[in-house]
């Protein structure tokens, strides 16, 4: 029987932007030693988060439909950011929240700009969608504010994303430079910042936020600094018109009643946030300083994983491989010329060891 999909979905790859550690565990027929391919956190989620899930399971925690408004989570981030409830939507994770950005704005053939090399989930939503990539390369391991407003400009793009701090170098831009991107976007289009690794930045990245403004959409999560990747919440802070069109589409019970409980617990917990970010620091320092004593060039990283230069594309990808092999689940950019790095996560104490140890023993070993 021919199956009658429509034609964008026949027109689709059969493949997803990652595949899973626990796939590739399945692979190979043993766990990985060391998981720091994702960006997930290893320093764990705020101790009164977990009693919060503790305290619900006991009641009605997962018997319940959660609350479709996420209330009590949006209250508390609209206190936290200064914006209205109504400036707030949660779902997902962002990745969620990029597809329903897509849905909302891009109809099939319109145009989408983004980094060659940024996040690949965003691209994901985009081709789901039908929409039309236009891609702007890196400018010195940094997306480029200014080629991609051009690109915006130039091909009548509706919609432009850039993340700050970036994945997958993990550089970024400081307040002011996003500033004058938000104050230069084309009439027409909107800016889509994804900033999931701001929080791990002491210093002054984010641009004020600044809801009157329609043309840009700001993408958080809990998912990084927070270290809640598996419990999928994420938010956008937005104009009230555009977070009104985001919940004409959104699955409204899609952030289960645990993910909530735990989001809004972790806010309060103010010392949890600073304690991650000092263990993201020590730890970076820790991979710089693994990186020098091995000759390999990195770059300063604003995130909770370090580009490592590997030199080439080959040694980069043959390094992965070998680690593959030594238990440590790693990746690494996908498009030249970014693709000569490595992107080292920062694990827990003990998978940065082993880490350590594979590479100082193999490195010399590796492919040159
Ligand atoms: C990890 C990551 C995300 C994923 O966020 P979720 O809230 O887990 O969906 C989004 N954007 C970038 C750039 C990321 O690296």
């Amino acid at each position: 029987m021919r199956i009658a999909f429509t034609p964008l979905v026949q027109s689709l790859p059969a493949s997803t932007p990652f595949v899973g550690p626990e796939t590739l565990e399945r692979q190979k027929g043993q766990p990985f030693r060391a998981r720091i391919g994702a960006n997930e956190s290893a320093f764990g989620i705020s101790d009164q988060a977990r009693q919060a899930i503790t305290d619900a399971l006991t009641d009605s925690g997962c018997s319940w439909y959660p609350d479709p408004e996420n209330y009590e989570l949006r209250s508390a981030l609209a206190l936290k950011h200064g914006v209205a409830m109504e400036e707030i939507c949660v779902d997902g994770g962002i990745d969620t929240l990029l597809g329903l950005t897509v849905r909302m704005l891009i109809s099939p053939g319109e145009t989408v700009v983004t980094s060659l090399g940024a996040y690949p989930t965003f691209n994901y939503q985009v081709a789901g969608h039908g929409g039309k990539l236009v891609t702007v390369p890196y400018r010195d391991n940094h997306e480029d504010p200014d080629a991609l407003l051009a690109a915006c400009e130039e091909n009548n793009a509706k919609l432009v994303y850039l993340s700050n701090p970036d994945n997958p170098m993990g550089t970024s831009h400081n307040a002011s430079t996003l500033q004058k991107m938000i104050d230069n976007v084309p009439d027409g289009a909107l800016l889509a910042l994804d900033e999931a690794y701001i929080d791990f930045s002491t210093e002054d990245l984010a641009p004020a936020i600044d809801t009157n403004n329609p043309k840009v959409l700001r993408f958080r999560t809990f998912s990084k600094a927070y270290g809640m990747a598996g419990m999928r919440v994420g938010y956008i802070i937005a104009h009230k018109d555009i977070i009104t069109s985001v919940n004409k589409i959104r699955n409204h019970f899609q952030i289960n009643r645990l993910s909530q409980i735990a989001a809004t617990a972790s806010l309060a917990d103010h010392d949890f946030l600073r304690q991650v970010q000092k263990n993201v620091a020590n730890r970076r320092q820790q991979v710089y300083d693994l990186a020098d004593e091995l000759g390999l060039p990195w770059l300063p990283s604003s995130t909770n994983f370090v580009a490592v230069d590997m030199g080439t594309s080959d040694r980069a990808k043959a390094t992965l491989k070998e680690l593959g092999e030594y238990g440590i689940f790693m990746r690494m950019p996908g498009v030249p010329p970014l693709d000569r790095y490595i992107r080292v996560g920062l694990g827990t104490e003990e998978e940065h060891t082993y880490l350590a140890h594979i590479l100082r023993e193999k490195l010399s070993t590796l492919a040159r």
